[in-house]
């Protein structure tokens, strides 16, 4: 017997080393979520250290979520949204279940801060999330 979804709203920090949980933990079937992947840093910006990205590698293969930054050794640029989408779609969320924000919060000064463009001093995004009201 199948259990009719729910509705219920949770919010997920992510990490590049990961920590967050995997979808399997969240006492929610993986085919039932859906995912909304919000602003951050992307590939066109964020460049990581080789240790970086052998924890990423570690956890989603290399690449796709990974590759070479032009003319830096030891530094590559990393996907995150991928990465994300990858692990996703391993534990069990559709595809057409993920939704990734378009925004590089570097890329976009007018948007959003950014610690990668402005350093110590820069401010901080805040998010909220829950179910929409009934129809
Ligand atoms: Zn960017």
């Amino acid at each position: 017997m199948r259990v009719p979804p729910r509705r219920l709203a949770g919010d997920c920090g992510g990490h590049r080393r990961g920590g967050s949980p995997a979808p399997g933990e969240l006492g929610v079937p993986p085919g039932d979520l859906l995912v909304a992947l919000g602003p951050a840093i992307l590939a066109c910006c964020y460049e990581v250290g080789e240790d970086v990205a052998a924890a990423v590698a570690s956890r989603v293969g290399s690449p796709p979520g990974l590759a070479p930054a032009s003319g830096k050794p030891g530094r590559l640029r990393l996907d995150l949204h991928l990465a994300n989408r990858i692990q996703l779609e391993r534990a069990g969320v559709a595809a057409g279940a993920i939704h990734e924000a378009p925004w590089c919060t570097r890329c976009r000064d007018d948007l959003f801060f950014s610690f990668r463009r402005e350093g110590e001093g820069a401010g901080r995004q805040m998010a909220a999330v829950g179910p929409a009201a009934d129809p």
